[in-house]
């Protein structure tokens, strides 16, 4: 039997559950619908850093799964010869606080070199308390989403652009529907768990900047990502706010807290500025729930509220998103021995 299979969201969580759904459950007839396609969904304008960042109150032992997965998909490629196409590198850098005693990380052991910084690098930084240095992986998400769709189109998945109002209305088509929409999960479904947290990133030429720099107080939030083409700069962040107008005040305080953080930014020229959504939730929402639709009851896979960590967690949840299946596709098996 081949399930029609029906993944609602191209962004990066859409797309690697379609893909991991190909790969691992290895039979399947399956179309990604979304009305928005890259490069506009939200990763593409993320700063893809691999660093778990606004995941509510989901537990360590969930994240600490879906992260090492995707770390380790991360680096695989970072260290292959599809890391051009993909555009994944490795990057160093500092993680600062202006408290004296840095809170430590659940997720240190998953980076490499993970360290307290010495008291020499701490004079660089002369807003900062503490700090510590590792190493990450990181991508350019505008490529590796295209890396993502061709490898799911060779694969043989199919893709339509159309807007949904109800899930409803793919249930008498598919036999598995798998739910990915990000932050619109809170009208799809009226989902009242989902907030936008909205967030500034301005892109700028500073092929000089080679360390990622972080600064994690509240309200004074503020990094400094290296990319492959243009440096990230980021820090303004708002909840609630959906808006994805670019704001001049934005602009000006992620340029002030960026520039303070790496003095050296003065002289960077700016290639553009981004606005984009962050899918907050109160948990990330990974599960199957079932509806019935004229009689029919269909499997729908909740895969969304991913916050500030799409990049960090997707190829984790993506996994997890093709095991449901499998489960789903042995109770059929028991239930029609019955
Ligand atoms: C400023 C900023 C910086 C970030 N930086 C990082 C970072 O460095 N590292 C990191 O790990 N994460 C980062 N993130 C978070 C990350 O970008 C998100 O968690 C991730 O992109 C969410 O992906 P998604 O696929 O769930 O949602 P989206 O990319 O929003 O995709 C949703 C998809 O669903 C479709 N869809 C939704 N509703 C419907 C509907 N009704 N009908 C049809 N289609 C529908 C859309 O068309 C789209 O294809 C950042 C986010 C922001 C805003």
């Amino acid at each position: 039997m081949v399930l029609k299979i029906c993944v609602i969201g191209a962004g990066i969580i859409g797309l690697s559950s379609a893909i991991q759904i190909q790969e691992r459950v290895g039979q399947g007839d399956i179309t990604v619908v979304a009305d928005k396609f890259s490069p506009e969904t939200t990763g593409d304008g993320s700063g893809g850093f691999w660093k778990p960042h606004m995941l509510g109150e989901t537990p360590i032992s969930d994240l600490r799964r879906w992260s090492e997965t995707t770390w380790k998909h991360l680096i695989a490629i970072a260290m292959s010869p599809v890391a051009a196409q993909a555009e994944a590198y490795m990057v160093s850098g500092y993680s600062l606080s202006s408290r004296s005693q840095y809170q430590e990380e659940w997720w240190k052991d998953l980076v490499l070199g993970y360290r307290h910084i010495t008291p020499r690098e701490l004079q660089m930084f002369p807003d900062a308390k503490s700090g510590v240095f590792f190493t990450s992986v990181q991508i350019n998400v505008v490529a590796y989403m295209d890396f993502l769709l061709r490898r799911f189109q060779k694969n043989g998945g199919k893709i339509q652009r159309k807007a949904i109002t109800s899930i409803d209305e793919l249930a008498p088509d598919y036999d598995v529907v798998v739910n990915c929409c990000g932050v619109r999960a809170r009208h799809l479904l009226d989902d009242f768990e989902v907030t936008p947290v909205r967030g500034h990133l301005t892109r700028v030429q500073a092929p000089w900047v080679k360390h990622f720099v972080l600064r994690l107080d509240p309200g004074e939030e503020a990094f400094v990502l290296p990319g492959v083409m243009t440096t990230v700069l980021g820090g303004a962040d708002e909840v609630g706010n959906w808006s994805i107008e670019v704001k001049d005040e934005d602009k000006g305080a992620v340029w002030r807290r960026c520039c303070q953080l790496v003095p050296s930014l003065q002289n960077a020229q700016v290639d553009h500025h981004w606005v984009g959504l962050r899918p907050s939730r109160s948990r990330v929402r990974l599960e199957t729930k079932h509806v019935t639709v004229h009689g029919r009851k269909v499997p729908v896979i909740h895969n969304y509220g991913h916050g500030g960590s799409g990049v960090t967690l997707h190829w984790g949840c993506a996994a997890e998103v093709a095991e449901l299946i499998l489960q789903e596709i042995q109770d059929r098996r028991r239930m029609a021995k019955l």
